[in-house]
């Protein structure tokens, strides 16, 4: 990401990208899903049910739902054969269009993943740590915008929700690859409401939203705020919410932390990354977490 975004005129929109409603497996109708985060303070939500033949290819229509201060993209889970586990990819598209045509017969992962971001969609490597995925399989979509690394649903189901193992790995190939953090809410648990984007935009207005997406123009979180970030000296000086921690991790294991009861501000040197990637984390005293996108330093 580029750090100037938070220097940017515009505001950062709260907004969660992958959710279920009773369209295909979730509990709640579209109009429901859409009144909690609309209640919950939300900006934005996409409501992204399973694009399966056994609910007949659904993208909601989510746009009866807008107001004049919360607004939807259209989306869908998308799935394909067939991953290194040999099962269905689970791949999430943001901003597919209302008449996106259904997955073909003999279509892989790949090349429907391909297919959606030609539609203008921004396309996410779902739960890779509930779906087993490794390298090879972050590899095998290189056209995926970003990888979840953190998924509510899976964390809260089977403590399998982190995603950085593999977001990690695709940038130490080289890969310019964004984080998001989801809820995949089905609302069969407390699922919603656990995982969000921030996104920095002029306007709440899904093409400018997704165009913000698909340059990494946000951050991901549980709670806490980044309200600033900016490199000054060969150091990352960041501002947020109250935090415990401030850190930033790299390649291998490079990382560098400060930690304290209530930071809200903090200084963080960057040498050890240099040439190369980093991102940093905020969490809080309640152990929830945010995650920057990626930046990469000049040598
Ligand atoms: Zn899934
Ligand atoms: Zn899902």
């Amino acid at each position: 990401m580029n750090l100037d975004v938070f220097k940017r005129p515009g505001r950062f929109f709260r907004g969660n990208l992958h959710t279920h409603s009773k369209i295909s497996d979730g509990v709640l109708e579209p109009e429901a899903v859409a009144a909690h985060y609309r209640d919950a303070g939300y900006d934005f939500l996409a409501l992204t049910d399973h694009f399966l033949p056994r609910y007949n290819f659904p993208i909601v229509d989510t746009r009866p739902f807008r107001t004049n201060r919360f607004t939807t993209i259209l989306g869908a889970e998308v799935h394909a054969p067939a991953n290194s586990q040999g099962e269905m990819w689970h791949i999430l598209c943001v901003g597919l269009p209302e008449d996106f045509p259904q997955t073909g017969k003999t279509e892989t992962g790949a090349e429907l993943a391909a297919r959606a971001v030609e539609a203008g969609a921004f396309v996410a490597i779902a739960h890779p740590q509930w779906s087993g995925l490794n390298i090879e399989d972050g590899r095998a979509l290189p056209m995926a915008h970003a990888v979840e690394v953190y998924n509510n649903t899976c964390a809260l189901e089977s403590r399998r929700g982190d995603g950085a193992f593999l977001l990690d790995q695709l940038l130490c190939d080289g890969r310019d690859i964004l984080a998001i953090a989801t809820d995949d809410a089905h609302f069969r648990v407390g699922d919603a409401c656990g995982g969000w984007v921030m996104v920095k935009a002029e306007e709440n207005e899904p093409s400018a939203l997704l165009a913000a997406l698909k340059a990494g123009d946000f951050y991901s979180t549980q709670g806490p705020e980044i309200h600033s970030a900016e490199i000054v000296g060969g150091a990352l000086h960041v501002e947020c919410s109250p935090a415990v921690t401030i850190a930033a991790v790299g390649r291998g294991s490079r990382a560098v932390n400060i930690h304290g009861r209530a930071l809200t501000r903090g200084e963080l040197a960057l040498d050890r990354f240099a040439g190369d990637w980093f991102r940093f984390l905020v969490s809080d005293a309640a152990d929830r977490w945010a995650w920057s996108n990626p930046v990469r330093l000049s040598a």
